[in-house]
């Protein structure tokens, strides 16, 4: 087997809060392979953003390792971290804050440039190549952000992410803030993009159709832990988890099943300050039992490439 591009193994990070110790990602594992998309789902809470972190090497981990082509980044400074910064870069899910509003386009996209020293008429070139790959033009490039509408500006933080020509992009929920009928634009230039340069993508999201279009596989999360992970369309046609198959029964358009589909969860989501024992999801899981709150489900392999973490897999089918 090839090494992945980037690989996450046991990965938990806590946070230390005045209310108590919350653990936002406990014991998460996955891999994407170069020029992948992999889809991350989940509610909000359930530590998606903050794997997203993790990944880019933001925050450290409280336990567990990060790499990038086989190479940890556990532990380097951050001089040694640029090179892996440079692979992978973040998009961000405010098109209206995560850009600077007193900078031109130019050296919002430039300032990512820097790097390179290039010279200047190498730099304009570039940027002008920048806004062209995102579907803007090289005019655009003395305008300011208040000046395009949010799927610009995210074309525009797609440019400003490209311009260290990463392996990977980090989408944290890149599309959530705009439009529907923007939210479609967003999401093919991705996947031009990744078909054109080869980018790998780790998509998060907890709108699972969007992921279903762009992503080979996915993880479903719930409370900082992974319950699911496999082949999105698998995983979306028959989720083997209760809670994929909640979070597929709150999509609007589900099928004419959902309303049965529903029962399958209740309640709201514990506190992450006091998760609850054994299984997470059990407090408001309809086929949980006995064990599932003493027994901790570990992901475990269904089927090539589908894993599932719950101690009554598979399910029941009828019940
Ligand atoms: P998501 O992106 O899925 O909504 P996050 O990764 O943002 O989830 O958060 C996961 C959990 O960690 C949440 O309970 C959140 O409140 C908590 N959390 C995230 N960052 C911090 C922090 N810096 N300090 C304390 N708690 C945090
Ligand atoms: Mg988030």
């Amino acid at each position: 087997m090839t090494t992945p591009l980037l690989s996450v193994s046991h990965l938990s990070k806590s946070f230390p809060t005045s209310r108590g110790i919350v653990q936002a990602v406990d014991d998460v594992s996955f891999s994407i392979a170069a020029g992948e998309a992999f889809g991350l789902v989940g509610e909000s809470g359930s530590g998606k953003s903050t794997i997203g972190r993790l990944a880019l090497g933001l925050i450290t981990p409280t336990a567990g390792d990060i790499r990038f082509s086989g190479q940890s980044i556990n532990g380097l400074s951050e001089r040694a971290l640029k090179p892996f910064r440079r692979q992978a870069q973040m998009v961000f899910q405010d098109p209206y804050s995560s850009l600077n509003p007193r900078l031109r386009v130019r050296d919002i996209i430039g300032e990512a440039l820097d790097t390179h020293a290039l010279a200047q008429d190498r730099r304009d070139a570039r940027i002008a190549e920048l806004l062209d790959m995102v579907g803007l033009n090289a005019s655009h490039a003395s305008r300011y952000p208040h000046e395009f509408s949010g799927g610009q500006r995210q074309r525009i933080g797609i440019a400003r992410a490209l311009a260290v020509e990463p392996r990977l992009l980090i989408a944290d929920e890149p599309v959530s803030a705009l439009d529907v009928s923007v939210q479609a634009q967003i999401i093919t230039l991705l996947q031009d993009l990744r078909r054109h340069l080869g980018l790998a993508l780790l998509f998060i999201s907890h709108d699972l159709d969007i992921v279903e279009l762009l992503c080979e596989r996915v993880a479903v999360l719930y409370l900082g832990r992974i319950m699911e992970t496999g082949p999105t369309d698998q995983v979306m046609k028959t989720p083997r988890h209760p809670y994929s198959r909640a979070l597929l029964a709150a999509v609007p358009k589900a099928d004419p099943d959902a309303p049965r589909m529903k029962r399958l969860v209740s309640g709201d989501i514990p506190s992450p300050l006091n998760p609850p024992s054994g299984c997470v999801f059990r407090t408001r899981c309809f086929y949980a039992e006995g064990p599932c709150a003493t027994d901790r489900p570990v992901l475990a392999p269904a089927e090539a490439g589908w894993q599932c973490a719950c101690l009554r897999d598979p399910l029941p089918e009828h019940e």
